[in-house]
């Protein structure tokens, strides 16, 4: 449960609520990076609860403005209203800023191969992104593969290559982690660390994810639903890392043309449900090159606040996901086709 106080409540009053609280069994914690005041109830040890009483003496009490009880309370759009601004690092003296917001007016675009293969591959890939005006780099090195006889990545000389190619590029970098352990390691070189779609629900991972500071990317899982795609933010969240960015990438329905189904309706419900910015894969969910632009434009209407986009030098080439890479051509031809569409939707590109 959390509580959200009037920013000028009478000393009285919140003393009288923490009297409340203990003596229901909870002990209030302030939760910091919310401008306004905000308590988080937990249990306290030894205790038996009351959560009833609590909630009662609460909404009784003139300095509580509103008390939330759920499964992502802290992700809340009654929360922060105006909405989230994460902000990505990207190297010294990048044109166009040493970060980059996700959140605000200006959409912002990741771009690159599904995994970092070579350092030829991947140098020449982030220049293409860049010259196309991607704002961030991808690139794979720890891969989620179906099948554990596929490529699974370099490792920690892809990390090497993928932030000596974004540095070269001026783009900060964006990759995945996969187990808690390595999360120290990936944080090294990432801007902004990637939770896959099969870890949407790896607790540990998230655990770990929230103690550190760096912005996390936090893919939906393609069976979540959008109540247990917000749970999994809130585990970075009550942790206290809310440099959260949600990906939606796809869901697996009864369709086998493509290869997720790409919800577009989640973009829209996440925002009215959650403050936290929204990007869209279109590269994940249709799983095919000819319809990233099409999936694309629907994201940016839809409310999105950029895209991330698988991107080869040589598409034909790629060694993972081969079928829904794009080549540096069709991403350039992309990202001209979308500017007046992100101006008609009162946004910048
Ligand atoms: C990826 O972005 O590299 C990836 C594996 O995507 P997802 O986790 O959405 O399947
Ligand atoms: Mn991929």
């Amino acid at each position: 449960m959390l509580l959200q106080l009037d920013p000028e409540a009478p000393a009285a009053a919140l003393s009288a609520l923490i009297q409340d609280l203990l003596a229901a069994g909870l002990e209030p914690a302030p939760v910091s990076w919310f401008r306004t005041p905000v308590w988080g109830l937990a249990a306290a040890n030894g205790h038996e609860p009351d959560w009833a009483g609590a909630a009662q003496s609460a909404r009784a009490n003139v300095g509580v403005r509103a008390v939330y009880s759920g499964d992502f309370e802290l992700a809340s759009r009654a929360l922060r209203p105006e909405g989230t601004r994460v902000r990505v690092a990207r190297p010294a003296g990048a044109a166009g800023g040493d970060s980059i917001e996700i959140g605000g007016r200006q959409l912002v675009v990741i771009a690159g191969p599904c995994s970092v293969e070579s350092w030829e591959q991947i140098r020449a890939t982030a220049a293409a992104a860049a010259a196309a005006g991607a704002h961030l780099l991808r690139g794979g090195c720890y891969k989620p593969r179906t099948s554990t006889y596929s490529f699974q990545g370099l490792g920690r000389p892809g990390l090497e290559l993928l932030a000596a190619a974004g540095r070269h590029a001026g783009l900060g970098v964006v990759t995945e982690v996969m187990a808690p352990e390595d999360v120290p390691l990936v944080a090294e070189f990432a801007d902004l660390l990637q939770v896959g779609a099969r870890n949407m629900q790896n607790f540990p991972l998230l655990k770990r994810l929230g103690e550190q500071r760096k912005p996390v990317l936090l893919k939906r899982g393609a069976g979540a639903s959008i109540s247990e795609w917000l749970a999994a933010a809130e585990y970075l969240l009550a942790r206290g890392n809310d440099r959260v960015v949600l990906c939606e990438r796809g869901i697996r329905t009864f369709e086998t043309y493509t290869r997720n189904t790409l919800d577009i309706s989640a973009v829209a419900a996440v925002k009215e449900l959650a403050h936290l910015p929204v990007l869209v894969d279109p590269s994940h969910a249709t799983g095919r090159r000819s319809l990233i632009a099409a999936a694309s434009r629907a994201a940016l209407a839809a409310g999105a606040d950029g895209l991330s986009i698988e991107m080869h030098i040589r598409p034909e080439e790629s060694v993972s996901d081969r079928e829904q890479a794009i080549s540096p051509e069709m991403f350039s031809a992309l990202m001209s086709s979308l500017r007046p569409l992100a101006a008609a939707c009162g946004r910048a590109l």
